[in-house]
């Protein structure tokens, strides 16, 4: 059965879908969390009851197993791991790039996840890490589309199969595979070998990764950001369009003694209080938790839950609209994640494009908010009002004779009609007192109006330290004292 994917809700590039594989469905974005089913701190059924309506395990790992191989070829997945969600399984093409030894081929690898019974299955692709040459980066993937591509043919256009796109950190080659993968019938995309990225907090790359893959895969396939299990990233991924993550993050992190949180992580033996509503630190103090016997598992249920409900609060986010703030807010939580955010403030006209027409609330928070999808939006809409000859901006709310129509200004937007007082985005959006950024903003508005109006004369009503501003972003037009 062929993997569908329906959107059902946009806000920037993210979505609220639903994907369905293998008889099951999940709504996303989801966390799949990965099981190792000879190291589970957390259990599948465990997981089940905390949410997780999919997981992801590691068919190599089953097929080396002299314990679990022969189990998952008679019962299959869902019975051995005891889980009757949506099972994803991965090829070992990480285990090959990492050991280099893995004596598998392409067709066995997925001949063994279809015996097995997992609901999508993965090619053995191969993951070009980030800081391979470019000459590396174009063999490898030469070599993950031909597997592609034999995978289609052999299994046919319905099998259940993920498309990844590799290409290592050259945005040209990751949006080529992109468009190959969507090409060849894949619905389901895998974005690979963004691990390295993202564990040495390489987010300004990693946005330059993901945007160009998301620019070659088509907007109706689900999108999956293989290995990212931070809950700290969701948000800025989602925004750029991922819809499906997997996290070993929870149970690697509990290993270190590390304590998740939605915008970073700490180290457990630092704490001494513990600021999360989840049942294992409501009912244990700090102290009784640096020193349980079960510490590690018990960072780790700590640490699912914690990822399992951002994802929850992300979809909350979309459903509402107010996906932008949640980006702002989790994006403030390190230096880098603040460089990966402005990265990605840069894309904003292509994200524009997809942007959702209303929402909720826009609330100023800084300069970063001038650069959002809602102002570049509103300003390229700009173009298309119809005004008489003698236009007043009044910045400042005053009034003269003398015009045929006067536009009332609200930064970081800029000149608007006042019948669209109560529209998103001016009847919704939140500003504080007047900042420099947001006035500079709102002029490049009146700017704009002045370039695709020159049938008109346009002058501005504004008083004060607003000024200089004004005689610097829009030099040319006449301001009213
Ligand atoms: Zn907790």
């Amino acid at each position: 059965m062929a993997i569908t994917f329906e959107i059902l809700e946009e806000d920037i590039a993210g979505r609220l879908g639903k994907i369905k594989a293998g008889g099951r469905s999940i709504r996303t974005p989801a966390l799949l969390p990965v099981i190792n089913p000879h190291l589970q701190p957390v259990t599948a059924r465990e997981m089940s009851a905390m949410g997780a309506e999919g997981l992801i395990t590691n068919a190599y790992i089953f097929s080396r197993s002299m314990e679990f191989r022969e189990q998952a070829l008679t019962l299959g997945l869902h019975r051995v791991l005891g889980f009757d969600g949506l099972i994803m399984t991965d090829s070992g093409s990480f285990q090959l790039s990492v050991y280099g030894d893995v004596e598998i081929t392409n067709m066995e690898t997925l001949e063994f996840q279809n015996a097995i019974g997992s609901d999508i299955h993965v090619p053995l692709d191969i993951p070009t890490h980030p800081d391979a040459d470019r000459d590396q980066a174009e063999r490898e993937l030469e070599v993950t589309m031909a597997r592609l591509r034999e995978a289609k043919e052999i299994l046919g256009p319905d099998a259940p199969l993920a498309g990844p796109v590799q290409g290592g950190r050259f945005p040209d080659l990751r949006e080529k595979a992109g468009r190959e993968a969507g090409e060849l019938g894949f619905s389901f995309c895998p974005i690979g070998a963004v691990v390295p990225l993202m564990e040495s907090y390489r987010y300004e790359d990693l946005v330059s990764v993901v945007m160009a893959a998301k620019r070659g895969i088509p907007t109706s396939s689900c999108v999956h950001l293989f290995g990212a299990g931070h809950p700290a990233m969701f948000a800025l991924a989602v925004a750029m369009g991922c819809d499906i993550f997997d996290s070993a993050a929870y149970a690697l992190y509990a290993r270190e003694g590390r304590y998740l949180t939605p915008s970073g992580s700490a180290k457990i033996q630092e704490l001494h209080d513990l600021p999360c509503p989840c049942h294992v630190c409501r009912s244990h103090t700090a102290e009784e938790l640096i020193h349980s016997p079960e510490r590690e598992r018990l960072l780790a249920l700590h640490n699912l839950q914690v990822s399992l409900a951002e994802i929850s609060r992300i979809r909350q986010a979309i459903q509402d609209g107010v996906l932008w703030e949640l980006v702002d807010e989790r994006c403030r939580g390190h230096p880098q994640l603040l460089k990966g955010y402005r990265a990605l403030l840069n894309h904003g006209g292509t994200l524009e494009i997809s942007d959702r027409v209303s929402k909720r609330r826009f609330f100023y928070r800084g300069a970063e908010s001038c650069k959002r999808t809602e102002v570049i939006r509103f300003q390229k809409m700009l173009d298309r009002l119809v005004l008489p000859p003698r236009v007043l901006v009044s910045m400042d709310g005053r009034a003269f004779p003398g015009f045929d129509i006067i536009l009332p200004f609200k930064p970081p937007f800029g000149p608007f009609m006042d019948e669209l007082r109560e529209t998103f985005p001016i009847g919704q959006s939140e500003i504080p007192d007047w900042d420099e950024e947001m006035v500079a903003s709102g002029c490049r508005g009146i700017q704009r109006l002045a370039e695709t109006h020159r049938e008109c004369s346009i002058a501005i009503s504004c008083q004060g330290r607003w000024r200089e501003i004004v005689a610097r972003i829009v030099p040319g037009i006449e301001v009213i004292p």
